[in-house]
């Protein structure tokens, strides 16, 4: 056996009890039992193949849309951010991008090559994997508009082409075959006439209305419909409220800064009361846009 066969050969160590503040934009987030990030898709089957049937998993991109409670994650966390960042132009409107790849870097080069609708995905920030598990959107795209095809992966490391068709899209929602996982799409574009400096004064556009040096996960809530859920926040008074470190931005009303050493627990806390005040106050239940997972902390 090679060097390389041998060490291919080898089962991937896991990080053990790994903070999860370190793999999340609102870093908040206690450990994760064992955390996985393959550097590429048979290391990954790999993985997959030999973890017990019984261990959860839980899914990473960019953490970018991800409350991880303070007491961690049970299980596994697979992490997608080490996958090969491939983007190939399969014909004259057609590209394959894999899940790693940052929607930013398809962004640029489909203004590049002169396609899209596909500009949008610049102002997404994370990788293609969580856009498609999202349907992601931003400047009036959605991730799933062109997708033509997807490779899933499922619980034994098997990959699977599935046809649009096999999936239920809908507002930030995503319904699949159950068990599977994104490894990267087609995307079937047109060709667009959208420059260099038309996507930058997009991003300048975005970069005024919304507090994004910040850390926090984008909007937290979906916004209902034929309203927006920064709207009603801020009716109700509600920018520059807080619980410890977790504050409603003062620049967009859907936004939750962690300005300094904020919980999990806290940016929960203040979500309820958020959600509270504006039901009692205009009627409409907000729904989080945001996933929440893992544990409260002990205790709690
Ligand atoms: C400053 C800021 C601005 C944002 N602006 C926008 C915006 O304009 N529009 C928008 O839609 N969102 C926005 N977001 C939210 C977020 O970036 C998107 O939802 C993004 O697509 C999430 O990708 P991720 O890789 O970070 O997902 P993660 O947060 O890592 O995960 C989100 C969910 O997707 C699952 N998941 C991740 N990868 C995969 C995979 N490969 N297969 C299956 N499931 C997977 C996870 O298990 C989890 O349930 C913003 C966030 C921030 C911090």
């Amino acid at each position: 056996m090679s060097a390389t066969e041998s060490e291919m050969a080898k089962p991937a160590t896991p990080l053990l009890n790994e903070p999860m503040r370190r793999h999340t934009s609102w870093r908040v987030g206690g450990p994760a039992d064992r955390f996985y990030e393959p550097a590429s898709v048979a290391e990954l089957q790999e993985i997959l193949a030999a973890l017990p049937r019984a261990t959860p998993l839980t899914w990473l991109g960019l953490g970018s849309n991800l409350l991880v409670r303070d007491g961690g994650i049970r299980g596994a966390v697979i992490a997608t951010g080490a996958l090969p960042r491939d983007l190939e132009r399969l014909d004259a409107t057609r590209v394959r991008a894999g899940a790693g790849l940052p929607c930013a870097l398809l962004a640029r080069q489909c203004v590049r090559w002169q396609l899209g609708p596909a500009a949008f995905f610049a102002g997404i920030p994370g990788p293609v994997g969580g856009a498609l598990a999202m349907n992601a959107g931003a400047f009036g795209g959605e991730t799933w508009d062109d997708v033509e095809r997807v490779t899933t992966i499922d619980r034994a490391g098997e990959l699977h082409e599935r046809a649009r068709g096999e999936f239920t899209i809908g507002y930030r929602s995503v319904r699949g075959p159950e068990g599977e996982w994104f490894l990267g799409a087609t995307f079937a574009l047109a060709s667009d006439a959208t420059t260099a400096s038309g996507l930058k004064a997009m991003l300048a556009r975005r970069n005024a209305t919304q507090p994004l040096g910040r850390p926090s996960c984008g909007s937290v809530f979906r916004n209902p419909p034929d309203d927006f859920a920064g709207r009603l926040i801020e009716s109700a008074g509600l920018k520059g409220a807080r619980v410890g470190g977790a504050v409603v931005s003062e620049k967009h009303a859907n936004f939750i800064i962690n300005a300094g050493k904020a919980t999990a627990a806290e940016i929960e806390e203040l979500i309820e009361r958020v959600r509270a005040l504006v039901e009692k106050q205009s009627g409409v239940r907000l729904e989080l846009e945001v996933r929440v997972v893992g544990e409260p902390r002990r205790g709690r």
